[in-house]
């Protein structure tokens, strides 16, 4: 799982399409940041969205859609890409087995500190 042999500024279309990643604002680089990552574990999105949102981080339907807690923009980036690979594993892994975890780990290596930061919020 070598990440970093992968081109990175060839995209393919379809994983931006109706994705509007225009601007530098912090919801533009978040969602930038999603885009990266989805592109690593090719999963096509439809969508992303950064919204006001009541006891979750995050939640994603089958037919790529995805969706992020605003509040996620204030808090520390690496506690932002730990629920962005958390929601992207689930497209390939519906629970969190074995498998999640190992990808986890193979992700974010340090992502069970990451989990315990983010349960304190
Ligand atoms: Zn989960």
């Amino acid at each position: 799982m070598s990440r970093s042999k992968r081109p990175r500024n060839i995209l393919p279309a379809h994983f931006f399409k109706g994705i509007n990643l225009a601007g530098k604002s912090d919801k533009a680089k978040f969602k930038k940041r999603v885009v990266k990552y989805a592109i690593d574990l090719d999963i096509p999105l439809k969508s992303i969205s950064v919204r006001p949102m009541s006891r979750k981080w995050a939640s994603c339907s089958t037919a790529g859609n995805l969706s992020f807690n605003a509040e996620l923009l204030n808090m520390p980036k690496k506690l932002g890409e730990y629920v962005i690979v958390h929601e992207l594993l689930h497209f390939h892994v519906p629970n969190h087995g074995k498998l999640w975890k190992s990808l986890m780990r193979a992700y974010l290596e340090d992502y069970d500190k990451l989990e315990k930061r983010l349960s304190k919020y």
